[in-house]
């Protein structure tokens, strides 16, 4: 009998320590729970995407047809190469000349903050063998449609068509000049900007093909005019190497942003609306020509 007295007194006791206890371990902070710190995660995507990405920024203005073969090609070209890139179309629209140096400043800016380097690239000049490079030019510009290889110009301080640089290279020499209004010299004044700076313009080496067909230049000289009037003191101006004007200058308003795709891959189309300070370059619009029309015959 006392032994079970005992036990419904052990019991009671028990289930009333339990209860204590219970209380009070509920009423405990909760620690957070010591984990290992994570290890930094070292995947494929993250390796890819510290390599370093180019914008393909084209000048441009009525060059439809051109941009139409331009784009798949270049996707082609370019994803062969496993080149992270994306193509910018700085389309020009305003009243002036075209400004070929003005619109890769503008595409420059818009494009700096995302992307390491840049192909200022003509639309109708196509690269047709796949030795021609267009990686991260890290030590110097490299100039891909060279003079030994471009259709048409063949001079050795050519730089003009094709030219990757790097975002700092082009922000230590200011960008390009946005004198030039119109045809031609935009590129060899950038090459006096690259040399003075102390750059030294690479060439793709090993190249084995030759002026007809390392690239496809779609250009008839007769359907797409090349724009060579020059007026006021053009001539002159243009001539000189110009130390005023450049990426903190390039006076525009970016009109719209389009995300297109021709055959279902991707191109930014960025409409632009260069300005032109009248008094500084007059030749942004030269005055028409004046052709006299011959005088109609009086009715009889
Ligand atoms: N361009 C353009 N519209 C024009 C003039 C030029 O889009 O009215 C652009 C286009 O990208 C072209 C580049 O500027 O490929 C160079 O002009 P162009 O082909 O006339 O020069 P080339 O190197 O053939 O002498
Ligand atoms: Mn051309």
């Amino acid at each position: 009998m006392g032994s079970r007295m005992c036990g419904s007194k052990c019991l009671f006791i028990c289930l009333g320590l339990t209860c204590i206890v219970g209380c009070y371990l509920a009423l405990l902070p909760i620690e957070n729970e010591k984990l290992p710190s994570p290890k930094p995660v070292q995947t494929h995507i993250s390796s890819l995407s510290q390599k370093e990405r180019l914008a393909v920024i084209v000048p441009f203005r009525d060059r439809f047809e051109e941009l139409l073969e331009f784009v798949p090609h270049m996707h082609d070209f370019l994803n062969r190469q496993g080149i992270p890139f994306h193509i910018f179309v700085i389309q020009q629209k305003d009243n002036n000349r075209f400004n070929r140096a003005s619109l890769i400043n503008v595409g420059f800016l818009h494009t700096k903050k995302d992307f390491d380097y840049i192909a200022m690239h003509d639309v109708d000049l196509l690269p047709m063998n796949d030795d021609l490079k267009y990686t991260y030019p890290a030590a110097n510009p490299v100039h891909i449609s060279s003079p030994q290889t471009h259709p048409n110009y063949h001079y050795a301080t050519f730089i003009g068509g094709i030219l990757l640089i790097t975002r700092e290279h082009f922000e230590l020499v200011h960008g390009m000049s946005n004198n030039y209004w119109g045809w031609g010299l935009e590129d060899d004044e950038f090459y006096l900007r690259l040399k003075d700076a102390g750059l030294q313009v690479e060439r793709p080496a090993g190249i084995t093909t030759g002026t007809a067909d390392t690239f496809k230049h779609i250009h008839d000289k007769t359907y797409r005019r090349r724009d060579h009037r020059k007026c006021y003191n053009q001539r002159e101006a243009t001539r000189r190497r110009d130390r005023d004007t450049g990426l903190h200058d390039v006076t525009h308003r970016v009109v719209s942003e389009h995300a297109v795709t021709v055959d279902g891959l991707d191109a930014t189309v960025v409409t632009v609306q260069l300005l032109c300070d009248e008094k500084r370059t007059p030749w942004c619009q030269c005055p028409n020509t004046v052709v006299k029309k011959p005088e109609a015959k009086a009715k009889s």
